[in-house]
C-alpha cells in the first residue's frame, strides 16, 4: 500500500549521543507522522559535554544518497543541517535547484552547544550565496545569525540582511540570550514580525535546535501553513525539553516521543 506519509529529506551529520543531528531529525520526523530519509554529510565524535571529532563524507557519496532518495521518493520537504564545508553546501545547492517545487528548511549549523565548530571552512559566505536563496525557512539562534549576516549591528538587521538575499523567514530563536523567558522571532519576508515566548527550561539541552528545524519541515512537508507549522514546532520541541532527560554527564536529551507510554518505562 502506498503511504500518505510525507518524506522529508534530510541532510546533517550523525551523533553518536543520539540528542542531535540525524537521530534528532529522524526522532522528530517520526514522531510528528512524518518519514525522514537521512542523507548522511558528516560523522562526528562526540558524548554529551563536548565534540571531539568529526569528519565529512565526501562529497559524492552525499549525493549519491540524496539523488538515490529523490528519484525513487516523493520527497516533500528538505532539511539541511550539519553541512561541513563549502563543497557540500554548494552540491546540496544544487540538488535544491533541481527540485525548486520542495520546500528547503535550512537549519544553519555552524558549532555545537559547547561551542565547537562543526565546520572545515568558513561557511559565511556559501551559505549566503549558495543556499540561504533557496530556503523558504531559515532557523539560526542567535550566534548563527551574527556569524551568517556580514554587516548588521543589531539582531534585526543581521536578519534583514538574510531575508534580503531571498529566504522566505527567519525562525530566529532566543535560547542564547539571557532572558527570562526565551523570546523566539519569526520573521518574513514581507516585514511582518511575529514573537513567541516560551518558559526558560533550567537545563542545557543537546539537540534542541535540529529538533525544531525538523519539527518545522514536518509541519511544512504536511502541506499545514507556514505560521501554524512554526508555532506548532514551537510547541512540540518545548514539551520535547520539558521531558528531557539526562543519561550522561553533560546535557540533557530531548525526548521526542515524550506522548508515547513507552518513552517513560
Ligand atoms: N548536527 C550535529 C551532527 C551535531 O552534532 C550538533 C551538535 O552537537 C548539531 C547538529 C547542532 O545541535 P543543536 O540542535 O544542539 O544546536
Amino acid at each position: 500500500m502506498t503511504s500518505k506519509r510525507p518524506v522529508v529529506l534530510v541532510f546533517g551529520g550523525t551523533d553518536p549521543t543520539g540528542g542531535a543531528g540525524i537521530s534528532a531529525d529522524i526522532g522528530a520526523l517520526s514522531s510528528l507522522g512524518c518519514h525522514c530519509a537521512p542523507v548522511i554529510t558528516a560523522v562526528t565524535a562526540q558524548d554529551t559535554s563536548e565534540v571531539k571529532e568529526f569528519a565529512a563524507v565526501p562529497t559524492d557519496v552525499v549525493i549519491a544518497q540524496a539523488r538515490a532518495i529523490l528519484e525513487d521518493m516523493p520527497v516533500a520537504a528538505i532539511k539541511t543541517g550539519m553541512l561541513v564545508d563549502t563543497e557540500i553546501i554548494s552540491a546540496v545547492t544544487a540538488i535544491c535547484l533541481d527540485y525548486p517545487q520542495i520546500p528547503v528548511i535550512v537549519d544553519p549549523v555552524l558549532n555545537a552547544s559547547d561551542g565547537t565548530s562543526l565546520s572545515n571552512d568558513d561557511l559565511g559566505d556559501a551559505y549566503r550565496s549558495l543556499l540561504l536563496p533557496h530556503a523558504l525557512l531559515v532557523t539560526p539562534n542567535k550566534p548563527e545569525v551574527q556569524e551568517l549576516a556580514t554587516q548588521g549591528d543589531t539582531l534585526d538587521a543581521c536578519v534583514a540582511e538574510l531575508l534580503s538575499l531571498g529566504s522566505d523567514m527567519v525562525l530566529l530563536t532566543g535560547t542564547h540570550d539571557n532572558t527570562v523567558d526565551v523570546v523566539n522571532r519569526l520573521y518574513q519576508a514581507n516585514g511582518d514580525c511575529k514573537v513567541f515566548n516560551t518558559k526558560r527550561l533550567p537545563h542545557d539541552y543537546h539537540g534542541s535546535g535540529c529538533t525544531l528545524a525538523s519539527a518545522c519541515a514536518a509541519g511544512l512537508a504536511q502541506g499545514i501553513h507556514p505560521f501554524t507549522a512554526i508555532e506548532h514546532a514551537l510547541d512540540y520541541t518545548r514539551k520535547t525539553l520539558e521531558h528531557g532527560y539526562r543519561l550522561g554527564m553533560g546535557q540533557y536529551l530531548p525526548d521526542r516521543f515524550f506522548w508515547s507510554d513507552a518513552s517513560k518505562s
